[in-house]
């Protein structure tokens, strides 16, 4: 069921939401790199054009700079072992000498070529052609995909929008920013329709639940290991093998005792007694301990103590219809939050509700697997998308009305990067405290996803200061704020 508020309107006859029609149309380069960055591909089909299999283990970071499209990517092909590297993504096969990447010295760590379709034989590093292995349509993907960020926000500059927006009230400003978020709550359920189709609901929801585990430095590792779900949960025995089978195959488990802390080498010993008897079964599922990025992480963080948590709901089993339980129950405003902690909680764990990660001190107390701020992320990005779509895929419009109250009722999240330059270039520094909702802070980054990132400090050719003139004339004409016809 598509959003047809004001904004999305809008963005659709601006471009920003710039539809491919059909699958013989040449895909923009930027659309390329944003299927890239996000995977948007089926991923255990891809194949390089000599025919090796391809498994992206880190698609690697969007360069701002000049030289390879991504940086430090982590690629295995064939039997090969993983291999770090840059990614160059190109239309044609024929880009890595027309494009002059052959003669440039910037380009001689690319360790794949991704391509929309090969034109000649390749003659530099291993080509992937991506054309048909898309997750879904290319007219849907641009929808989601082409104004994904690659590129960073660039910083300190007051933008051509902050004059207008400064015109609306608060009210208008308010419904403004939540038709936005209503395109963006939609986006992330078109996600997971798109890998439902391919992989069911469940594995959809799990694969969003351990990215959303993974924010923000370690979503692809956790991806990695959802997409494997069927393979390690399969016979698990005890609660204590899942964990064992996660933190063995996410190869953070580490070799050797602290032969300091005698309740971890106890727990260490209990996880490695059951992963040596069967990492060989796993071998496909290992990741290497580089992959994650572990510098800078606050203990509470770290991803070993994620995955214990992780471990916990797949033994559990119940989590899939405890969101739909919760989703069906009748909660006010003010419990939403609290209500959906209690669906992620899990009971004491003897090591892990003690420790943050294996190397850190018995705490004084006992903390829980789950702060209540990843909650509101979970929510935002995950749970209500994933019930938002299913309610729409079951024609169940009386749910999705329920599922949007909760979406613009849902408190706000923890402060960003992104929400403080947006504050700063559109609401000219409005405080931190401008966002009651989180939906509020979800529909500011859909205008910065939508507007800001393709444009430059200097807003040239941005489009959103004519928005927002159309916006405040319409709600003149109609004499005050409308409700969202979402
Ligand atoms: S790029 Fe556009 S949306 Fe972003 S600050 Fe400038 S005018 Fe506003």
């Amino acid at each position: 069921m598509p959003i047809t508020n004001f904004y999305a309107q809008w963005r659709l006859r601006s471009g920003a939401a710039n539809v491919l029609r059909d699958n013989r149309d040449l895909p923009p380069e930027r659309l390329l790199q944003a299927v890239w960055q996000h995977q948007r591909l089926h991923r255990d089909q891809l194949r390089t054009l000599d025919g090796q299999t391809v498994r992206v283990l880190h698609p690697g970071f969007g360069n701002a700079e000049s030289g390879p499209d991504f940086r430090n990517a982590l690629v295995q092909i064939g039997d090969a072992p993983p291999r770090a590297g840059d990614v160059e993504v190109d239309l044609r096969t024929s880009g890595w000498r027309t494009h002059g990447h052959d003669r440039n010295p910037a380009f001689q760590n690319v360790i794949l070529h991704v391509v929309w379709d090969a034109d000649r034989a390749a003659s530099g590093p291993p080509v992937l052609p991506i054309r048909t292995a898309l997750d879904a349509p290319l007219g849907e993907l641009s929808l989601w995909l082409e104004r994904e960020p690659v590129k960073p926000l660039p910083e300190k500059m007051q933008g051509r929008c902050s004059a207008p927006l400064r015109e609306l009230s608060p009210e208008s400003l308010a419904e403004l920013l939540r038709q936005a978020a209503a395109v963006r709550l939609q986006a992330k359920a078109e996600r997971f329709q798109a890998r439902a189709r391919h992989v069911g609901w469940e594995q959809a929801l799990w694969e969003g639940l351990f990215r959303a585990l993974g924010y923000k430095h370690n979503v692809w590792p956790m991806h990695c290991l959802a997409e494997n779900r069927a393979r390690w949960s399969a016979g698990a025995t005890s609660m204590l093998a899942l964990q064992a089978r996660l933190l063995g195959s996410s190869g953070l488990l580490p070799a050797d005792l602290s032969r300091a802390q005698i309740g971890t080498d106890s727990y260490l010993r209990r996880v490695w007694d059951c992963w040596w008897r069967e990492r060989d079964e796993f071998t496909d599922c290992h990741l290497p301990r580089s992959l994650w990025r572990l510098h800078g992480l606050r203990p509470a963080n770290h991803p070993q103590r994620r995955l214990a948590l992780a471990a916990h709901w797949v033994w559990a089993g119940t989590l899939p219809g405890a969101l739909e339980n919760w989703c069906a129950a009748t909660l006010p405003d003010k419990s939403l939050d609290d209500s959906l902690l209690r669906v992620f909680q899990v009971g004491a764990d003897d090591f892990w509700s003690w420790h943050w990660t294996f190397r850190s001190a018995r705490l004084p107390k006992a903390q829980p697997l789950l702060g209540a701020t990843r909650v509101t992320d979970l929510a935002v990005n995950v749970v209500l998308p994933w019930l938002w779509t299913r309610a729409g895929e079951g024609q169940n419009e009386t749910l999705q009305r329920e599922i949007e109250r909760r979406y613009y009722a849902w408190p706000a999240a923890e402060d960003n990067a992104v929400l403080r330059l947006a504050r700063q270039r559109l609401l000219g520094g409005a405080a931190r405290g401008v966002f009651r909702s989180a939906a509020a802070q979800q529909g500011l980054m859909q205008i910065v996803r939508d507007f800001c990132d393709h444009s430059n400090a200097l807003c040239k050719d941005c489009r959103f200061p004519a928005l927002v003139s159309d916006w405040s004339q319409e709600h003149r004409d109609v004499g005050g704020t409308r409700a969202s016809d979402s």
